[in-house]
């Protein structure tokens, strides 16, 4: 869903809607489980500078609701995790602040973003805030006793007969993969 300036313009936009599972690529490690519901708001905010600059600002209010499997960060079976929250956003134009300093969105308070072109898509807004809002990393136990780092089994549900005294660096580089590309 585009939410563009130019329609702010004329009134706030309220959206309530409902993202099937294949809607946002949250990429490959998550996977959105159900539907994603959305509900909130959209207000155009005109920032003045100075005599002749008006900044038109998007703020972005709402709340969503979705689950979500990653996988454990020692075994890469799936781990499942429910989502609720509410946002609170002010996007600015992308360029309009000069000095570099364009900071990313957290969850935290009202933080400033930035918009390319006409306007947000609701979809993007979302992906962040679910990217921002779960775990870095979830186990699928506390005593997860992860891969075997000779074989790769799984060693909650099997066991192997490997002297397991050398780690494979592969399967490590496995459960670290998703830490890595979130940062
Ligand atoms: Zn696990
Ligand atoms: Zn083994």
């Amino acid at each position: 869903m585009l939410i563009t300036v130019a329609d702010l313009r004329l009134d706030p936009v309220e959206f309530d809607e409902h993202f099937s599972v294949d809607a946002i690529d949250y990429g490959p490690d998550i996977r959105q489980v159900g539907v994603l519901d959305a509900k909130g708001r959209a207000d155009l905010i005109e920032e003045h500078r100075g005599h002749k600059q008006v900044v038109p600002d998007i703020r972005m209010r709402g709340d969503y609701s979705a689950r979500f499997e990653m996988p454990c960060a020692r075994c890469v079976e799936a781990v499942e995790h429910q989502l609720e929250a509410s946002f609170d956003l002010l996007y600015r134009p992308i360029g309009v602040d000069a000095t570099g300093a364009e900071r990313a969105i957290s969850t935290s308070e009202t933080e400033i973003g930035y918009y390319n072109g006409d306007g947000l898509v609701l979809e993007d807004v979302l992906r962040e805030q679910v990217l921002l809002s779960l775990p870095e990393k979830a186990l699928c136990r506390a005593d997860c006793k992860g891969l075997c780092p000779g074989c790769g089994r799984n060693l909650n549900t099997e066991q192997c007969s490997c002297a397991s005294t050398e780690a494979d660096p592969r399967w490590s580089a496995l459960s670290d993969l998703r830490s890595k590309i979130k940062s």
